[in-house]
């Protein structure tokens, strides 16, 4: 049995759109799952493109990812280099050869003739004048040192045609094809020649990209053809959209990985998220780990449709992670943004952990839910009036000073302590524990949203600055009813 190979082919742009990284994991996912291997391969012909830092982004990525590659520029697996650039000498030796077979040719067309040929649109189609230089004229005016590019050479008759594994048939007559440019006038292969080679050197057995590769693939299988080398399996994968209209885009800022990351995103939980991008598990869970992915990926689940990016849906599964989390991991993830806060260095972060993990669904909640507690003044007192409990500001007013009273004297200052005073007094005054229990939480915070009920937020403040707020509170009700 051969082993499986699938590769990773990104350019090095600077950043990680979601589209590339899904693409990405189930190249991995398809790899292990048959105890394959998964290479990866930086693709840096483009050099005009260059961005510093970039290829260093990619090795984060994947690793931040949980992706671990078997084989690339910085794990030699006999295949080597990875890296495009380092491979400019192999591109040129490979054109030669497809010259030699007829899959390809010299092109010395200049600018202006190419710019003839261009209909009222500006579309051109090459019309294969160089196909018919002969070989002395071809090698008279390489040897002139001119300028050329290396063509390939497609029938202008017939059909090619493939299976794709998510796509199934796919067939293009050779006319509607044009003779791309392999080799272009500085030496560099375009990438419609570099996959192919890479491809083919690398034993890649399965090419699994996205969907804009799907119609040139046959044009690709020519020169697999025409040099006598065996065909991959090929897996092309639609695009994940905004909505129905658009991609996810960078333009857009809603693509980028390290974005969702600065967000307060985990990276398992995006992992996961993306994996059900285009992808439906036989099963119903929708929480999968690595290994859960690696064992239940398919093909049959792969969809043709576009998917769309439902960031609701991911923050919730965030959200699901973040519950199953101890509260030192969730410390340690969590340590950037408390610091960030106004609270930075002064709580027990692990206090706050525990009251945060069951309400958080994506880490930059935090610096919101836990501001308060080193910040308070005035603020709104129709905060106080809540319909559906039936709470007016008068019965806050009143319910306030009651309880005031009752903590005064009280000395265990425990949320299990302060919880039992406070329904008790609640029994007393014949109310709703609600009734109690909200204003009281307003009171000592100030704000309506906070991690953790009344008392556990009287705990967290400690006795003094609890009857401080509690007081201060009761001012600004009695101020507005006055
Ligand atoms: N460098 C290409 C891209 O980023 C890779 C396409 C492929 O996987 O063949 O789109």
């Amino acid at each position: 049995m051969t082993t499986v190979r699938t590769r990773f082919a990104p350019s090095p742009t600077g950043f990680m759109h979601i589209g590339n990284l899904r693409t990405c994991l189930y190249a991995y996912l398809f790899a292990k799952q048959a105890g394959g291997k998964f290479i990866l391969r930086i693709e840096d012909t483009d050099q005009e493109r260059y961005v510093e830092g970039a290829v260093d982004l990619i090795y984060r990525t994947l690793k931040t990812a949980g992706i671990e590659h078997d084989e690339g520029p910085d794990k030699d697996g006999g295949y080597g280099p990875y890296i495009q650039s380092e491979r400019k000498d192999i591109y040129l030796k490979y054109a030669k050869e497809l010259v030699e077979k007829g899959g390809a040719y010299y092109c010395f067309c200049t600018k202006e003739r190419l710019d003839s040929l261009k209909d009222d649109k500006g579309i051109a189609k090459y019309d294969k004048h160089c196909l018919s230089l002969s070989k002395e004229e071809v090698q008279r005016r390489l040897d002139a040192g001119e300028p050329y590019v290396i063509r390939q050479n497609i029938p202008t008759e017939g059909v090619s045609e493939y299976d794709d594994m998510v796509f199934g048939h796919i067939s293009v007559p050779n006319e509607d094809m044009e003779d791309n440019i392999l080799i272009k006038s500085d030496g560099m292969p375009t990438y419609n020649f570099a996959n192919v080679v890479d491809d083919h050197l690398m034993a890649i057995n399965y090419v699994i990209r996205g969907v804009e590769y799907l119609s040139s693939t046959p044009k690709y299988n020519l020169m697999y053809d025409a040099f006598g080398w065996e065909r991959p399996h090929y897996m092309h994968l639609s695009p994940i959209m905004k909505d129905a209209q658009r991609k996810l885009s960078k333009r857009y800022g809603d693509a980028n990985f390290e974005d969702f990351l600065a967000k307060g995103y985990l990276p398992e939980a995006i992992v996961n998220y993306i994996a059900l991008l285009g992808w439906s598990p036989k099963g119903n869970e929708e929480k999968l780990s690595m290994a859960q992915l690696v064992e239940q990926f398919d093909v049959e689940g792969i969809s043709k449709s576009p998917s769309i990016f439902d960031e609701a849906k991911m923050r919730w599964l965030n959200g699901e992670y973040i519950k199953e989390m101890s509260v030192e991991k969730f410390v340690e993830v969590a340590k950037p943004y408390f610091d960030k806060s106004k609270i930075a260095g002064k709580y027990d972060y692990s206090a706050l952990a525990k009251l945060l993990i069951p309400r958080v669904e994506i880490l930059s909640e935090i610096p919101d839910k836990v501001n308060f507690l080193e910040e308070f003044g005035e603020y709104d007192v129709e905060m106080f009036e809540h319909k559906k409990m039936k709470i007016t500001k008068e019965m806050a007013l009143a319910n306030l000073k009651e309880i005031e009273k009752v903590y005064e004297n009280e000395s265990v200052w425990t949320d299990e302590n302060l919880k039992a005073k406070a329904s008790e007094l609640a029994e007393k005054l014949a109310c709703k524990s609600g009734q109690i229990f909200l204003p009281l939480r307003l009171a000592l915070t100030g704000v309506a949203s906070t991690p953790g009920g009344a008392t556990e937020m009287a705990e967290l403040l400690g006795k003094n600055e609890s009857m401080a707020r509690l007081r201060f509170s009761i001012g600004l009700l009695e101020k507005a009813l006055a």
